[in-house]
């Protein structure tokens, strides 16, 4: 079965008298190693989606079952777990600890995992050395360059082994060339079995995913396969 089955789902924000149809009845399904671009204007439920996606926040209506459970009507702390469990995130602004090193940064998802210190480390120091940071694990964010604190955010989103990977305008504050670098990593990451999840609003970025949803005014305007991908190199 698929590892994302989301069936009609719904979220409608209430801001007093104002209601807001951020999604209003989207259905998909997401194989394991999916390459999937999320696309559409602002306002189109992109962050919803991904929110849902990332059981950051449960929908009005309609089902989620990530991983064959049902997680729609989870508490917040139930979510949490979830989310620690089966999601990686990568977002925009790369999120690390800034008076943290690489290491401790990546490392971090395994202390609340309870993993002893020694593990951790052996880990954190592989993971590093996978998205070829091998050379900065004592380094701090600030003396890193955007796509090297891009790739210390991809290893701490992959340390916890995720099923899925999710990544909200992960190039937004990269020049393009240092952008590639990242969507070279993510294509590694396919080929290496991952499932991945980008939202974007930049064509050339959503060109290197296999799979294309486009959202519009809370509905799924389209979803297509990507015949000619781009293969960062
Ligand atoms: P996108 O990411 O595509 O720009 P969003 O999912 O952020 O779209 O927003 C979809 C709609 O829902 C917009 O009209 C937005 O104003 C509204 N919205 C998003 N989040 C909230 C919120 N927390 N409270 C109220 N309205 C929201
Ligand atoms: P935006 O959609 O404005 O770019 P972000 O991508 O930073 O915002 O965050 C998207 C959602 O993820 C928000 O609801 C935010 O509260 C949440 N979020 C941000 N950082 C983290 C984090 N480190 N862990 C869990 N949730 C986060």
């Amino acid at each position: 079965s698929a590892l994302i089955d989301i069936y009609e789902m719904t979220k409608t924000y209430f801001m007093g008298h104002q209601r807001v149809d951020a999604l209003r009845g989207v259905s998909l399904s997401i194989k394991q190693n999916e390459y999937v671009a999320i696309m559409g204007p602002s306002g189109s439920g992109k962050s919803t989606l991904m929110n849902m996606l990332g059981c950051l926040d449960t929908p009005s209506s309609g089902t989620y079952h990530l991983n064959g459970q049902d997680v729609s009507k989870l508490s917040d702390d139930e979510l949490a777990g979830v989310r620690n469990k089966e999601i990686g995130f990568v977002f925009q602004t790369f999120n690390l600890l800034p008076r943290s090193t690489c290491l401790s940064n990546v490392e971090l998802p395994l202390i609340y995992a309870g993993m002893p210190a020694d593990e951790r480390r052996k880990r954190a120091i592989e993971m590093l050395e996978s998205v070829n940071l091998g050379d900065r694990i004592y380094h701090r964010p600030n003396e890193l360059s955007g796509g090297q604190r891009q790739r210390v955010a991809v290893a701490r989103a992959l340390i916890n082994n995720p099923s899925i990977i999710l990544a909200d305008e992960p190039t937004g504050n990269l020049d393009s060339k240092t952008g590639v670098e990242i969507m070279r990593l993510f294509e590694k990451l396919y080929l290496g079995g991952n499932t991945i999840i980008v939202v974007t609003h930049e064509e050339e970025i959503a060109a290197h995913a296999r799979r294309i949803i486009r959202l519009r005014d809370g509905l799924l305007e389209s979803d297509t396969l990507v015949e000619n991908p781009t293969l960062a190199t």
